[in-house]
């Protein structure tokens, strides 16, 4: 989709060269997708144009000059951000697409992307990350499997807890996505289009990646989308490249441990553990949450209460700008016989720490290498997951602060609380 008026970059454009073709680091947004689709054997691109479209046609002609095929539809009305895509299924060969915009910079590894999508069997995969602003952000609501339930406009009132999950403008699509959109009819894409869908009960899914997906859509975005490519920050996050990530234990490392927390009332951030994720969010490190949490398995939660609770600390989060790249807990609980509990969670599992159940999960989704990893928690069952899984391993004097005496083990690094920890571990590092 290379519409667009782009007037935010007037001062870049000119009014004279269409959004996509906005130089970035010297070399017009658009240009620098085609390079990253060719490199992943994508070769077959079709570009929609509106505004000033001649230039984008003047300048790319039929792709041969970058290895590709290119071939163009006019609009000759805007037709909003999907509208075109009732003009595609001719010129389509193949059953799946990419759907991308012209003013989103992007270094990701597709193949996996369209992995994701044709095992889900969906209609349309939306690549989604959480960010350092879901407070004014559009929201992608996800139930089970990372299907999408609802989309929350920054048009709504946002009241209580929501997950830090946001829409970044790629897609892998279905052909038959497009048989949904009407005739030279304006059409908002997620709006009308993907929400509609939704509705209906359409499979629509949301793949979440840590890769780099940046709007360039203002002057001071391409600024700083320049720095990140020149410092090799935007290619790093490319999950064909392994990836360092830190495993956050929850309770007493990142929330005050209160006993147990088995409802939203009872989650409250430890000092500085925003600060902590701060330092993680800039290093180049994933941040990753995973917890024990067998208050389910006691009968004392639902697995919706959890979902709640971790809502309710990526709202926390957000609101300081931060972020966790992803959350993993168990629910599980290897002893029965008690009164409450809850017996289809009652099972022994791989995913309770201290076993790595998590941390392999983890390291398969995102392409973690644990040996450049840390695991860091208060207790010294956080200490065994990290040595069984090969991580480093650090412990924090706050919660337990290691006096629940369950393994006898010894943390490479010992400190007062998350902040200290992370700013050691990571001296020296982006
Ligand atoms: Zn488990």
């Amino acid at each position: 989709m290379a519409g667009g008026k782009g007037t935010r970059l007037r001062a870049i454009t000119n009014d004279e060269i269409p959004k996509p073709m906005a130089p970035v680091a010297g070399k017009p947004i658009l240009e620098r997708q085609m390079e990253h689709l060719r490199e992943q054997g994508i070769l077959d691109v079709v570009l929609i144009t509106g505004h000033l479209g001649e230039k984008i046609r003047e300048y790319f002609g039929d792709g041969s000059r970058f290895g590709l095929r290119i071939r163009y539809i006019t609009e000759e009305t805007p037709l909003g951000s999907a509208g075109a895509l009732s003009m595609l299924p001719p010129l389509l060969e193949g059953p799946t697409f990419l759907l991308l915009f012209g003013d989103v910079l992007f270094d990701v590894d597709l193949g996996r992307m369209v992995r994701f999508h044709e095992e889900k069997k969906a209609m349309a995969t939306l690549f989604v990350h959480p960010n350092g602003h879901p407070f004014d952000s559009d929201l992608v609501v996800c139930g089970e499997e990372s299907r999408v339930m609802r989309f929350d406009s920054k048009h709504n009132v946002r009241s209580g807890w929501y997950h830090n999950l946001v829409n970044a403008g790629l897609y892998v699509m279905d052909r038959g996505i497009c048989s949904h959109v009407p005739e030279n009819t304006k059409v908002d894409l997620e709006k009308e289009l993907l929400s509609g869908l939704v509705e209906r009960g359409a499979p629509i899914y949301a793949y979440r990646s840590p890769e780099y997906v940046k709007d360039v859509g203002t002057v001071e975005r391409i600024r700083a989308a320049e720095e990140e490519l020149e410092s090799g920050f935007a290619a790093s996050r490319n999950l064909k490249r392994r990836q360092k990530a830190v495993f956050l234990d929850r309770d007493g490392t990142v929330n005050v441990k209160n006993g147990l927390v088995y409802r939203e009332d009872q989650l409250e951030l430890e000092p500085g553990a925003a600060e902590a994720i701060r330092v993680i969010n800039r290093s180049g490190y994933l941040a990753i949450l995973t917890t024990n949490q067998p208050v389910v398995a006691r009968g004392l939660c639902q697995p919706e209460d959890v979902e709640r609770i971790h809502a309710k600390l990526e709202t926390l989060l957000g609101r300081e700008g931060v972020w966790l790249d992803d959350i993993f807990y168990c629910p599980h609980h290897p002893d029965k016989g008690y009164p409450e509990e809850n017996p289809a969670y009652k099972i022994p599992c791989r995913c309770r720490k201290p076993d790595i159940g998590m941390l392999e999960a983890a390291a398969a989704r995102y392409n973690i290498d644990l040996s450049a990893s840390w695991t860091v928690g208060d207790t010294t069952v956080d200490i065994q997951t990290g040595i069984n899984a090969g991580t480093h391993t650090a412990l924090v004097l706050t919660g337990d602060a290691g006096r629940d005496g369950k393994y006898d083990v010894q943390p490479e690094l010992v400190a007062d609380d998350l902040l200290t920890a992370v700013n050691t571990m990571l001296k020296g590092t982006r």
